[in-house]
């Protein structure tokens, strides 16, 4: 058992106090977290402050390669970070878990590493010269969540230094270990103070939204605490990209083939345990196909192993926590009660672990909890429609607008009604694919701005015109 430390200012800085962090397959003891307290938060923003001084004059050439050797740095130690992740987080090492996250970890990194962001030239001519700059903004606080913890702080760690800023990470209080370990990773190849790690409760989380000494806050995780976050970031007038949460809707068309689709659906749901931002997690079926997508997407299930992450032949984990693990319990016990058909799992098995079995659920109808609600989670709700336009109403009736998908033989009609989807990213004949070349975020109470592309690396940037 290792007792994890703080990283601040390229040094391990030990803390009186620490948190258990248990591994979710067995409720065993997997590390020790640092307690960051309020005076260990300023030390982490004033060695990053110290560093912006220089980092932000590097050549855009060296930070570049500064991203590169982090990608490499990333690979060498691929297998020890996959392999706490799995301990702390319970995904599998196999299938879409761990090895897959550090995988897009290392995409992440050398593709952001390669984007640029070239002076614009506005204006050329006798009355005047205008150029547009980005500059770096300076401290860039980063708050994660528990459900990519690597992947997600790349996505906030790589353009924040690419761009010439320096950062202040603090990961989910459930899952982080991992970030510690990858942060001591980068501190290898960059510079004191480029990035640090403060871990410890959610309050410390609160207090970076209100530090004087930081400029931008980053943050992926719930739409509840993104609105605190917002809140208490205007005090000092902050930059924020909030990436929130999702109940992303499905609509599948009657002229779609059920046998053909119901893998993409399948996984468009269940990727991580239904514990993914842009999951699938409303499934609108059109009534004639109803009972074959349904019978489909149980014998998808049936194939799909779930156990302990270690074991090579899992492709599945538990839940996370068990905050997340009671919220699932809870919403399809109600679905149950009002009146929708289980057709796989549904029932908890007990013993050790946050174990609950992929869940399907028909004759679920808006209104009940599991639809209305972000269940982020194995279960998914299957709802008969049987007008395209009703269907596409129900889809926006929400606040949420982070993914949606249209399933469809005819690639140009899904089109059209995608298009007419109230969402940041809208798929045809899957669901929930990111890539790094394609900006993504919600919109309506799913998020603030976009990750990823040059949109999302201009979001660690602010403009200076230059006229002359
Ligand atoms: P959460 O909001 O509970 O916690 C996220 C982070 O915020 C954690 O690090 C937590 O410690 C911190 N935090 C808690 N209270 C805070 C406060 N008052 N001020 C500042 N920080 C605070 O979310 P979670 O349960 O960890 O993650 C799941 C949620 O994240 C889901 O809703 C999911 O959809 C969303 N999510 C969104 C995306 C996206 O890109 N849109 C990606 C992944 C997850």
């Amino acid at each position: 058992m290792t007792t994890f430390q703080l990283l601040i200012g390229g040094k391990s800085v030990a803390t009186a106090d620490h948190f258990d962090i248990k591994n979710p397959s067995t409720g065993e003891l997997v590390g020790q977290a640092p307690s960051a307290t309020p005076a260990d938060l300023d030390r982490a923003v004033a060695a990053a402050r110290t560093a912006f001084k220089t980092w932000s004059q590097t050549s855009d050439a060296d930070r570049k390669a500064a991203c590169h050797a982090i990608g490499m740095a990333l690979e060498q130690h691929a297998d020890e970070l996959a392999r706490l992740l799995t301990l702390e987080q319970g995904k599998p090492l196999n299938g879409m878990g761990s090895r897959f996250e550090l995988g897009g970890a290392q995409a992440w990194t050398h593709f952001t590493a390669e984007l640029e962001l070239p002076v614009e030239t506005l204006q050329d001519n006798a009355k005047a010269h205008i150029e547009l700059h980005r500059k770096p903004i300076g401290v860039v606080g980063s708050i994660t969540p528990w459900n990519w913890p690597l992947m997600i702080a790349v996505w906030h760690i790589i353009p924040a230094v690419r761009t010439g800023n320096t950062v202040v990470i603090k990961p989910s209080p459930y899952t982080p270990l991992s970030t510690i370990r990858m942060v001591e990773i980068m501190n290898t190849v960059l510079p004191p103070g480029v990035v640090n790690v403060v871990t410890g409760p959610d309050d410390i989380g609160a207090r970076m939204s209100t530090h004087p000494g930081i400029d931008k806050i980053v943050f992926t995780g719930s739409i509840a605490t993104g609105r605190k976050v917002m809140g208490s970031a205007a005090g000092t007038l902050k930059r924020v990209t909030l990436e929130l949460g999702g109940n992303d809707a499905g609509i599948v068309l009657p002229d779609a083939d059920p046998k053909a689709i119901a893998e993409g659906l399948f996984w468009g749901a269940f990727i991580n345990n239904g514990q993914t931002c842009a999951a699938l997690k409303r499934l609108y079926v059109h009534d004639s196909i109803y009972d074959a997508v349904c019978n489909a997407l149980v014998e998808v299930a049936k194939n799909v192993p779930m156990g302990d992450g270690l074991d090579e032949k899992n492709v599945l984990g538990p839940i996370q926590n068990k905050m997340q693990y009671d919220k699932v319990v809870r919403l399809v016990e109600e679905a149950k009660k009002a009146g929708a058909r289980i057709l796989t799992g549904g029932t908890a098995p007990g013993g050790p672990g946050y174990f609950y079995p992929i869940t399907l659920i028909a004759d679920a109808k808006d209104g009940m909890s599991i639809v209305d609600q972000e269940q982020f989670g194995p279960a998914l709700p299957i709802i008969r429609y049987t007008d395209v336009e009703d269907a596409l109403a129900r889809a926006n009736a929400s606040d949420n607008g982070l993914g949606g998908s249209v399933w469809s033989a005819d690639p140009s009609q899904a089109k059209s009604l995608a298009q007419r989807l109230e969402c940041g990213t809208a798929w045809i004949n899957k669901h929930g694919a990111i890539q790094p070349n394609a900006p993504f975020g919600g919109v309506k109470s799913s998020g603030i701005g976009v990750e990823f592309g040059t949109q999302g690396l201009e979001e660690y940037t602010t403009i200076q015109v230059v006229h002359q």
